[in-house]
């Protein structure tokens, strides 16, 4: 079948990330990566608990946004449920990753969202990277909490006590939205260990990040309405 690209895409990310240090870990399988199949209720996925570089073209999995296997005899992520909980909120978006990254994993474990801090980052990201209210890796109640979080328009989120989430309208930008993810809790953290006040972005930027993200989800909606 056709699918072939969205595998190799999917591959491809999922090395770069765990080269990359995104996994948290060279030898356990930390994280996640999905990509939607354009024009289809479906995506393919990375198979569970298969080391990144183990992973053939052919294991990544297609799956329907109920989590059913369409094609691929490995199992799918046990994530597959926040991912569809993703693709059916948000249909500004087409690639999904989730990571174990470690600075983001920091404000996970402090149940902390990270605010406008930079305008690179809260234009790309959302005006505030909120965090998704811990549950169980892999549990319904885990993609009930992200959905529940998707109204902000944002494009990265962290998970309670786990890791983070980001996407975008397509796998380079949801491989930027993970890194810039990375670089704003990274100086965060270093900015508040400081001891000295950190500064937020005025007002009226938060505000510009805000329109922005609510119009680039809203035209999206309105796409996806006309089709
Ligand atoms: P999978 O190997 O099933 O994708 O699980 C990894 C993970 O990060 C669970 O949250
Ligand atoms: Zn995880």
């Amino acid at each position: 079948m056709g699918y072939d690209q969205y595998k190799k895409e999917v591959l491809e990310t999922s090395l770069w990330l765990s080269d990359h240090g995104y996994f948290g870990s060279l030898r356990g399988t930390g994280g996640n990566v999905s990509l939607r199949i354009e024009g289809k209720e479906l995506m393919a996925v990375t198979p569970s608990s298969v080391k990144y570089h183990e992973i053939a073209p052919d294991d990544i999995c297609i799956v329907d946004l109920s989590g059913a296997v369409v094609e691929g005899s490995r199992a799918p992520s046990v994530e597959v449920g926040m991912h569809a909980a993703v693709y059916r909120e948000r249909p500004d978006v087409n690639a999904v990753v989730h990571t174990h990254q470690t600075y983001g994993s920091v404000f996970a474990l402090l149940n902390e969202p990270i605010p406008s801090l930079l305008d690179e980052v809260s234009f790309t990201l959302g005006e505030s990277i909120e965090v998704v209210p811990y549950a169980l890796s892999g549990s319904a109640e885990l993609a009930a909490n992200v959905a529940g979080k998707l109204g902000n328009n944002a494009n990265a989120y962290i998970i309670q006590n786990h890791g983070i989430l980001a996407f975008g309208k397509n796998m380079d930008k949801a491989l930027l939205a993970a890194e810039l993810l990375e670089k704003v809790a990274h100086i965060y953290y270093l900015a508040l260990s400081t001891g000295k006040p950190v500064t937020l972005l005025p007002d009226q930027i938060r505000e510009m990040a805000k329109s922005l993200r609510e119009y680039e989800v809203g035209e999206a909606r309105k796409r996806a309405a006309k089709q």
